[in-house]
C-alpha cells in the first residue's frame, strides 16, 4: 500500500511509493568504473597550478615551506562578489540588492583522483577544519547573514571541475528554505519546550530502523519522510544550532562517519552523482536553543519531474527502512581510506 509521510522538520508531505518500490540495489549507477589520474596537467586546481587560481584565503598546513593538503580560494566563477556593498532597494515591488557576497572553493586535497570516500579519515577532518575555519571567520561579517557549505559530486549533481572540492557561499539573506526550518523549530520549541532535532534524533536512536552508521558524538539516517531515494542525515548527538560550534574531538568523529557514509554510498550504489550540505542555523546562531545542525546527503539517482515541479511534492520509490538496511551492510573495509 502507497503512504504518505510528513517531514517532522518542514510539514511538507511525500509519497513513498511502495507499489511501485524498487529494492535499493536496483538505483546502482551500474557504471564501469572509471580510470581517473591522480594528476591532470591542465586541472586548475592539481598541484603546480595554483598560479591559475586566485590567491588562495587559507591552506593547510598554514606553513609554506610544506605542500598544502587542503587549500580554499575565491570561487574564479562567483555567483556573488565581495566588493560590493549590500545596498537594498525598492522600487514599487521590487526589492532587490546589490550581489554582495562569498564564494569560495574548498580543494579537498592534492589528488585529482581521490574522492572524499577514498581518502583518509584524517584527512577528511583537515576538510572539516577548513570548512570551520572559514565559517567562523565569515560569521564575524556583519554584512553576511548565512552561509552554505556544500559538495557537488559528478555531473548530474552540478559538477563542472572534476577535481574534488566543496563550496562555500555566503549571502546577506536568510534563504526562505532555511527560514521556513527555522519558524518549524521556533514553533516547536514554544509549543514543547525542546528542540525539535534533539526530539527526533533520540526517538529514531531508540527505533533503530533508520540507522545507518552511529560514531561517538554523530548519527547518519535515513530520512523518515525522505522526498528521494537514499536522503540521509547526519546529526550531531550534542544540541548545537550552529556548524561555527562543532569542536577539534567532533570534527574527527564527523570525518569518520561521514567518510563511512559516503563509502557505504560509492560502494553500495557504485559511486553515484550526490550532493552533501550542511545545514547550519544563521551565522548569530550560536547557542540557540531551538535549532540543530545537521548534514544532508543526497545522492543523485533520480529525476525530478512534472509532479514535483506543479506541486513541490516528491514520490520516493525506496522505503528509507529498506534503504538504511541496505547500507548498514556494505562494507567499507576495503574502501581506499579506511583506517588509513
Ligand atoms: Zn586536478
Ligand atoms: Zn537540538
Amino acid at each position: 500500500m502507497p503512504e504518505l509521510r510528513q517531514n517532522f522538520f518542514t510539514k511538507e508531505w511525500v509519497i513513498i511509493a511502495t507499489e511501485r518500490a524498487k529494492r535499493p540495489e536496483e538505483l546502482a549507477t551500474h557504471r564501469a568504473p572509471q580510470e581517473v589520474p591522480s594528476f591532470v596537467e591542465s586541472c586548475p586546481f592539481c598541484p603546480g597550478n595554483e598560479s591559475r587560481t586566485p590567491p588562495e584565503v587559507l591552506r593547510y598546513p598554514v606553513s609554506l615551506a610544506e605542500p598544502w593538503s587542503v587549500r580554499v580560494i575565491p570561487n574564479k566563477f562567483a555567483a556573488l562578489s565581495s566588493e560590493v556593498q549590500p545596498t537594498r532597494s525598492l522600487q514599487h515591488l521590487r526589492r532587490r540588492i546589490d550581489g554582495f557576497g562569498f564564494h569560495e572553493v574548498i580543494i579537498d586535497s592534492p589528488d585529482h583522483s581521490r574522492c572524499l570516500p577514498l581518502l583518509p579519515d584524517a584527512h577528511v577532518a583537515g576538510i572539516l577544519h577548513a570548512y570551520r575555519d572559514r565559517y567562523r571567520t565569515l560569521s564575524v561579517d556583519r554584512r553576511v547573514n548565512h552561509i552554505t557549505i556544500f559538495k557537488n559530486h559528478g555531473a548530474d549533481a552540478g559538477a563542472s571541475l572534476q577535481h574534488p572540492h566543496s563550496q562555500l557561499i555566503a549571502t546577506p539573506v536568510i534563504p526562505s528554505q532555511v527560514r521556513h526550518r527555522l519558524h518549524e523549530a521556533r514553533r516547536h520549541y514554544d509549543d514543547a519546550g525542546e528542540c525539535m532535532f534533539c526530539h527526533m534524533v533520540e526517538r529514531e536512536v531508540e527505533d533503530q530502523m533508520r540507522i545507518v552508521i552511529k560514531g561517538e558524538h554523530f548519527v547518519g539516517m535515513e530520512v523518515f519522510a525522505a522526498a528521494t531515494p537514499f536522503a540521509t542525515h547526519i546529526f550531531p548527538l550534542r544540541h548545537m544550532a550552529s556548524f561555527g560550534d562543532i569542536s577539534d574531538l567532533e570534527i574527527a568523529d564527523l570525518a569518520r562517519v561521514l567518510r563511512a557514509l559516503l563509502a557505504k554510498i560509492y560502494i553500495g550504489l557504485e559511486n553515484p552523482d550526490l550532493n552533501f550540505t550542511i545545514r547550519s542555523g544563521p551565522t548569530e546562531y550560536s547557542g540557540a536553543r531551538h535549532f540543530h545542525w545537521y548534514v544532508s546527503v543526497i545522492p543523485r539517482l533520480t529525476r525530478v519531474a512534472g509532479f514535483e515541479l506543479g506541486s513541490g511534492m516528491f514520490i520516493n520509490t525506496v522505503l528509507p527502512e529498506a534503504a538504511a538496511e541496505f547500507l548498514r551492510k556494505v562494507s567499507v573495509e576495503h574502501a581506499a581510506g579506511a583506517g588509513a
